[in-house]
């Protein structure tokens, strides 16, 4: 496609029908502004015994009102706070036990026709370098990170173009899946593609759902109309606030039924952002059976050549973050959160009792940068600069060390386990059980083909904790399980249940 033709590609991405459809005839949308405002002015803490009602009730794993959560808000007493921050910890433990799944971002393109106002990548942005991966570059990235790091999840992130529309994402997940790299004891390969990219046709993601991804991620970025507007310019696909917002609803018509949504923390009033993803999230559990399979939280962070993303007055600081962080926990029990590597290491530690569910770790978000080796962040490739370089045998290290196990586990859309299916085990607490087995066979896989020998020692003290419980939780499953554990001991790869 030549330059001149972008501005026609542009014109035809919007389906008008495609998001009419999803909302009702009085023109109204399903983020209710008026209702979210009254709440935020309703003053006064909340009764202690209502507090604990809510509470009650997040810990049943039950979706909270908007009016729950706007009472959660209030909350200024210490003692009570507490309460909820051990709430949060308590919900993340009954539905998701005490893994981390983790994963690595692979940005494939950095060419984009739109103009957010806080990313490096906006197209106004002469300082950036542009690049779209060849499907040799696509394959080096993937061994770099599957061969010498050892992950088997990537959320792979494309920008808005032509260059790197539907058939480009579809051939570059394939190329993921394709490559296998010999490791210490065994292959490496992904095994899991989530996709982070903008808001299709049904007919597209139709497309992009028969090359087996994940998770399909769309944030919203900002859910308050006038700060959209003024950070997406008109006249960009992106500044159509409605056909970002029924992203998901497509998403579900084209057969995709693990969506994650998310705010961009710091472009409005994180309360706003949080009441009105709620209704976002009321919305999908109408629409879709199901709510969001991932929430995520992205905050500000600082891009090359991009003054707006340090100058916001809407900034959050690491106090409110982490209210942000166990407000959510407590609105959606059952949904995955994920805690990015654009956060640092010390807030990162913070959040990790508090519900967070999926890290990232040993980042790079430079196109191409895996393969090129790159050590350190250079501006003029990412979007965003990352707050935890950290690398993944450190990190896992240290969560080994807090009690908690990596898991690389991906067994769950092959199995079927996706949608309504998850949510509904999620909620029951069943698909615990087999996340529980799928996380001990994948860490223990890692541990032998990637670990150092520091990291090793803490992570076989911790799995030999887990065998036990297994042993002693799960005894109808222990002799199927033992048995598939020694087969990964001997050298066997990719085994779950
Ligand atoms: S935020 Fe996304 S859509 Fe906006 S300029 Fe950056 S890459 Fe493009």
């Amino acid at each position: 496609m030549t330059t001149s033709s972008i501005p026609q590609w542009m014109k035809s991405r919007i389906v008008p029908d495609e998001i009419d459809r999803y909302l009702p005839a009085s023109g109204d949308d399903f983020i209710p502004d008026a209702e979210i405002v009254r709440l935020l002015a309703v003053e006064g803490e909340p009764p202690a015994a209502r507090v604990r009602d809510i509470l009650a009730k997040a810990l049943a794993v039950e979706t909270l009102t908007l009016e729950d959560v706007a009472e959660l808000m209030r909350v200024r007493d210490a003692g009570l706070w507490e309460e909820m921050r051990e709430a949060a910890g308590a919900i993340k433990h009954k539905v998701y036990d005490n893994r981390i799944v983790t994963f690595a971002p692979l940005y494939l393109s950095s060419r984009c026709v739109n103009d957010c106002a806080y990313c490096g990548l906006r197209r106004s942005n002469a300082a950036m370098e542009r690049r779209v991966l060849t499907m040799d570059e696509v394959r080096a990235e993937t061994e770099a990170l599957a061969g010498q790091l050892g992950h088997k999840r990537l959320i792979v992130v494309y920008g808005e173009h032509p260059e790197s529309g539907v058939d480009y994402m579809v051939e570059s997940i394939r190329s993921v899946y394709e490559v296998k790299v010999k490791t210490r004891r065994g292959v490496g390969q992904i095994r899991r593609v989530n996709v982070n990219a903008a808001p299709m046709s049904i007919a597209e993601l139709k497309i992009l759902h028969e090359c087996g991804l994940g998770t399909f991620q769309v944030f919203q970025e900002t859910y308050d109309r006038r700060a959209y507007a003024r950070v997406h310019p008109a006249g960009t696909i992106k500044g159509d606030f409605r056909w970002r917002l029924t992203a998901m609803h497509r998403a579900q018509d084209a057969g995709i039924d693990d969506n994650g949504i998310g705010v961009l923390y710091g472009l409005a009033d994180w309360r706003f952002e949080l009441l009105a993803q709620q209704a976002h999230v009321h919305e999908m559990e109408r629409f879709c059976g199901i709510g969001p399979h991932t929430l995520s939280f992205p905050r500000l962070e600082p891009a090359v050549n991009t003054p707006f993303a340090e100058n916001s007055q809407w900034q959050v600081s690491d106090d409110d973050f982490e209210r942000i962080v166990v407000l959510a926990r407590l609105a959606v029990p059952y949904s995955g959160l994920i805690i990015t590597a654009r956060e640092s290491p010390a807030m990162r530690r913070r959040l990790l009792p508090l519900g967070v569910t999926q890290m990232d770790a040993a980042s790079n978000v430079g196109v191409g940068a895996y393969a090129d080796g790159q050590q350190k962040q250079k501006g003029e490739r990412q979007q965003f600069m990352l707050g935890d370089p950290r690398g993944l045998d450190e990190v896992i290290r240290e969560w080994a060390q807090a009690g908690c196990i990596t898991s690389f586990c991906t067994a769950g859309y092959r199995c079927g386990r996706t949608g309504k299916c998850i949510m509904d085990l999620l909620r029951s607490g069943t698909e615990g059980k087999f996340c529980k087995l799928n996380a001990v066979l994948t860490f223990k896989e890692w541990l032998d083909d990637f670990a150092t020998a520091a990291t090793q020692a803490v992570g076989e003290g911790l799995l030999a904790k887990e065998l036990d419980a297994i042993r002693e939780q799960q005894p109808q499953v222990w002799p199927a399980f033992q048995t598939t554990y020694q087969r990964i001991v001997a050298g066997e790869r990719d085994l779950y249940f």
